[in-house]
């Protein structure tokens, strides 16, 4: 049977409008942005079209806003981040519902904002500096970790609503104020996200959002003379381009890219537990994930077990409207399903073997959103575009391998380093592969990390720079001033 999508659940502010120093207002141009439902192409809500306007008025607001958040005890500061988590756990069921939404996936279990939220607010009273010391006894030396002012963030849409919480959080528990930018496809879970954190009592100004294209109020943020720092979740292409804006004016920013995660399953690794971990590894979001192990990289005396137990795994994925009981839910929009079939038809055309897949399911319930199957190329060639390129989509590439050394070395060949997984029951392999594989996080017998609480997350190579998550992610929003002090006596 199929279910009628449900609308927008009541956390979703305003119509047709964001947040400038704790008011919701359209945008100064007038215009709007359709947010579409991505299993049937409607129309599920309308936001402001943002530009360069309505960024200065933000940051206007932000400025304001900073000297008395920066003075606001880091206790004061960490109570309003713990009362902000707790309405999120209020309100969590129309979170979900909001996320899955616009993004386009069945629901994905407990929501993880709240948790990373009480984190980050457990650091904001543990920032702390070093005494130094000094040439002269009537010296005393010390260093102070401050915040940077008005700090800007421009996310993707893959995961809106713990990026949200996650970026704010870490910017405002260490003192700083926020202006923000979502992506135009899923821009919703994040208002609802910075409504809560007003009603949480967090001040107006401090946490500030405009909705709009990347190129006209994305751009605008790290343009801005007013910005004292920037953070960018995105493409590399567009990391590039906010990296040359930051480079122009000289201020430092922190960089989350995309990636060629590598699941490498060595002779000796449990197959019942690595097969189905890789297939959800790979189907959920539908492989919009940074982290998505995209490429199998298996030892050639496991490999044919391998195949058939992806084949069927990923055969067996149902897909459908996230709002059905289903497992994969579509692309998020047109141009990504566009970019997905192209790199099919790459595989197909560079020799690849297409063993499941590769085309958009059949079906009057597939017409109208932007569906494609799971799919799974074996025999694909390290150097090929479908083991190099990030395609972004539910398409995993089996490359077969002689030993746990060539392994390492294509595991390693790509430009990218977010995460790496391996798959062994020798502990001896596990310790030479974590320390050889080059990632930002390596996870042993586990897809998608083996779920820590608090561990810094970030890119090796083309995949970024910078950590976000765990304390690194509160310091990093701060800068060190060191003071020496001299007794006059
Ligand atoms: P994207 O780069 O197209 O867009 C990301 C954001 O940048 C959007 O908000 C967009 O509006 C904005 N933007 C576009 N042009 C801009 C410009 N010129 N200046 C400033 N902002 C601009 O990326 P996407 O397609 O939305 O997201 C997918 C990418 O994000 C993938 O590469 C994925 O791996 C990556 N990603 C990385 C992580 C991570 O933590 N490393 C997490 C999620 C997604």
């Amino acid at each position: 049977m199929t279910l009628a999508p449900p609308g927008p659940p009541p956390v979703l502010p305003a119509d047709n409008a964001h947040l400038i120093g704790g008011d919701w207002v359209p945008a100064a141009s007038g215009e709007v942005i359709e947010v579409l439902n991505p299993a049937t192409g409607q129309v599920l809500a309308r936001v402001p079209r943002g530009t360069a306007a309505d960024v200065d008025a933000a940051v206007s607001a932000a400025t304001a806003a900073f000297p008395a958040w920066r003075d606001t005890s880091p206790s004061a500061r960490a109570a309003l981040l713990t009362r902000w988590a707790a309405l999120i756990d209020e309100r969590e069921s129309e979170l979900d519902q909001l996320e899955s939404q616009e993004v386009g996936r069945p629901h994905w279990g407990p929501t993880p904002m709240a948790g990373m939220l009480r984190f980050i607010a457990g650091q904001a009273d543990k920032v702390s500096g070093l005494s130094l010391p000094a040439h002269s006894p009537d010296v005393l030396g010390l260093t102070l970790r401050e915040p940077y002012g008005v700090v800007g963030s421009v996310i993707p849409w893959n995961a809106p609503g713990p990026m949200f919480a996650n970026d704010v959080g870490a910017a405002i528990a260490a003192g700083n104020t926020i202006v923000i930018k979502p992506a135009e496809d899923a821009p919703l879970t994040p208002l609802a996200l910075a409504r809560l954190a007003l009603e949480a009592g967090i001040p107006p100004g401090v946490v500030n959002v405009v909705t709009g294209y990347g190129p006209e109020a994305g751009a605008a943020i790290p343009a801005h003379p007013g910005v004292a720092r920037m953070s960018f979740t995105g493409s590399p292409a567009t990391g590039s381009a906010v990296m040359e804006a930051c480079a122009k004016r000289i201020i430092p920013l922190h960089l989350e890219l995309g990636g060629k995660s590598p699941q490498v399953v060595l002779a000796d690794a449990d197959l019942a537990a690595a097969i189905p971990a890789i297939v959800r590894g790979i189907t959920l979001n539908t492989g919009q994930i940074c982290a998505a192990g995209s490429r199998v990289v298996v030892d050639r005396s496991v490999h044919a077990e391998v195949v058939r137990g992806l084949a069927e795994g990923l055969a067996s994925v149902t897909v459908g409207p996230w709002y059905e009981n289903v497992q994969m839910g579509p692309l998020i929009n047109a141009t990504q399903r566009e970019r997905v079939l192209g790199y099919l038809d790459a595989g197909r055309q560079e020799g690849a073997e297409l063993v499941v897949g590769g085309g958009v399911p059949s079906g009057e319930r597939f017409d109208d959103g932007f569906f494609v199957e799971a799919t799974l190329f074996d025999r694909v060639e390290p150097g090929m575009r479908i083991a190099q390129e990030e395609i972004f989509g539910p398409v995993l590439s089996v490359i077969p391998v002689d030993g746990p050394e060539e392994a390492l070395a294509v595991a390693n060949g790509t430009d990218y380093g977010l995460v790496a997984s391996v798959w062994t029951s020798d502990v001896g392999k596990a310790v030479t592969m974590s320390r050889g594989l080059q990632a930002g996080q390596v996870a042993v017998n586990a897809a998608l990390g083996a779920g820590l609480i608090g561990g810094p997350f970030g890119g090796y190579k083309r995949s970024g720079f910078g950590r976000t998550m765990g304390a690194d992610a509160v310091l990093n929003y701060t800068q060190v001033k060191t003071v020496s002090l001299r007794g006059t006596a």
